[in-house]
Order: structure tokens, then sequence, then C-alpha cells
């Protein structure tokens, strides 16, 4: 993979820019209650102005190859204006296209797509206590919790022990979770900026295995190795892999498992654990702009085992 990234920043390079596929034409908000603006990209630089809560503006986003901070270049009275992008969400069309609950497996949430910070699932159940690890309620939509509990069920069976550390998160609760991460390292890449975390779908969990392992170290836990093969077959896919850094701009998480449904699922975990690029599904909206490149991401913060406190799960 590193020699993939070494080719693709050449290519940045010689191109110019380190983006591709990103519409222009669908607005970023500003969801914090003001985002400094600076004229050129560097949170060293003196704020030229800021936005405040509800703005939208458009633009190609990029990496600092230096600092790993994601940047958003807009045009404001005539002058190109670079906003930190972890400020802001951008909620697809295709998640705002329909009233309720979005339908499973087909939701579009990654870093560059996400829902609104108001989405609530109407079918949120708890899951059983049994099953659940730490203090405080857990919950997932009714058809993803029955299909996890099913999956813990037959681990059972052969004498394995998995436990929900996290699961739904409101958008309001992402907030929190990640002003504080991003107030610790602006670059991080473990915690999804709100409105873009698969854990405000309520189809997605943090797991652990009963008997130790958690965050890293659950990768090296039987329960793991479990989930690798038997997963997907409950409809659970893992999200995030060492070789998909590039791509989705998160880390590896081991723990950190999405409910697709079981249809979907088997061909998505085998396209993940093959490395191969995850499906990019594009706006349904009129895109006369160019399509510009996503980011590229290092991979500087992926090192295993690094050590995690509560607030720095996705
Ligand atoms: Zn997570």
């Amino acid at each position: 993979m590193r020699l993939l990234l070494v080719a693709s920043l050449l290519v940045a390079a010689l191109t110019g820019c380190t983006s591709r596929n990103l519409d222009l034409t669908v607005p970023w908000i500003v969801y914090a209650d003001e985002a400094p603006v600076f004229d050129q990209p560097s949170l060293d630089a003196e704020p030229v102005g800021h936005l405040v809560q509800g703005d939208r503006i458009a633009g190609p986003v990029t990496v600092d190859p230096d600092t790993n901070v994601e940047w958003l270049a807009f045009e404001r009275d005539g002058r190109t204006l670079h906003a930190p992008r972890m400020h802001l969400t951008r909620p697809h069309p295709r998640n705002l296209a329909r009233p309720g609950d979005l339908p499973i497996g087909e939701e579009i949430v990654d870093r560059w797509w996400g829902i609104p910070l108001d989405y609530e699932p109407s079918d949120l159940v708890p899951v059983p206590e049994r099953f659940a690890s730490g203090r405080g309620e857990h919950t997932l939509r009714r058809e993803a919790c029955e299909a996890l509990v099913a999956m813990f069920e037959a681990a059972e069976a052969e004498g394995l022990h998995l436990r929900v550390s996290s699961s739904y998160r409101s958008g309001p609760r992402q907030v929190e979770i990640y002003t504080r991460n991003i107030a610790r390292n602006p670059a991080q890449r473990s915690s999804a900026p709100p409105g873009h975390s698969e854990h405000q779908l309520g189809t997605t969990v943090d797991l652990r295995s009963r008997d130790g392992g958690g965050g890293q170290g659950f990768a090296r836990t039987p329960e793991s190795a479990w989930l690798e093969r038997n997963g997907a077959r409950f409809g659970w896919v893992r999200s995030y892999y060492p070789h998909t850094v590039p791509q989705t701009g998160y880390i590896s998480e081991p723990w950190h498992w999405r409910y697709h449904g079981p249809e979907r699922a088997p061909a998505l975990a085998a396209q993940r654990q093959a490395g191969a690029p995850p499906v990019t599904i594009e706006p349904e909206v009129p895109s006369e702009l160019p399509l510009l490149p996503d980011p590229l991401y290092l991979d500087r913060d992926s090192a295993p085992d690094q050590p995690r406190g509560p607030g720095r799960r996705r």
C-alpha cells in the first residue's frame, strides 16, 4: 500500500492536485457555531474571518500533505478562501430524498457524504444487556439488532464471546466526541465528522471480546477471526482495514462493524478484504461543474496498538 500511496502522491504532484470525483455542486454546511476561514490552507495563519452555523460553501477539498489536515477552498467576494473541513458536514442528496428511515444497506455515509445531524432512525431497540459491555444502554435499528443477536449466538455456540462497546450515536453526541478529538489533533483519522459517522445510522457497532480484546488488540482475538469469516453471512461487514486507509480516510479499525444486510454483505466483505476500492456512489444532482478527485490520505496514524480512550471511537 505504501508503494500505491507513493504512486498516487506522484500522480497528484504531477497533476497538481490531490483530489478525484468530488462533486462541486453539492454544498458543505457549517455545523459548528463558528468556523474560521483563512487566506491560505494553514491553521497557523491568522483567520481572515468566520463562517457561522448553517453557512453553505462549495469547492474542492484537499489534504495538506505536511499536516494531514483537510481543507475546502471556496470563493467569496472574488477571493479564494480556505475553511478547515473539520467544521463542515455534507448530506448526500440521496440521503435527503426520502422522509423517514433510510433503507438499510442503501445509506451513503463516508468521509465525503453524510446524513443530516438530526437524522435518527425510528426503529431503534435496545441491544440485549448480556451482549453489552460498559455502562449505559446500547441501541440499534431493529433489523440490525436481530442480526447482531443471531451472530453473537452463533459465536457463543463455538465458545466465542462478542460484546458491543458502542452502537447508535446521535448527531449531537457525535459533535461532542468529534470536537474533543479535533481539539487534541486536527488531523486525526479515528473519529468521524458529525453527520458522517456510521454510528448515527443505528446499524453500526464497535465490538470487543468479553475476555479482554478491545481496540487494535481485538484483531488478535479468536472472536475477530471468527467475525472476518462469518460476519457477512449475518449481514455485517468491517468498515476499515489497513489497506483501505487511502480510500476511506480512516485508520484501520478491526472493532468497527456495520450492518448492510445479508444480501449485500458477502460481496462487500469480499471486496473490502481483497483491498478493492469501495464503490463510489455519485449524487443524483445535475453536475455541470468538473468532478475533482477525493483527497488522498497519509497513513500516519494507523499504527497498530495505539492507545484508545472512550473518546476515540468513530
Ligand atoms: Zn465505531
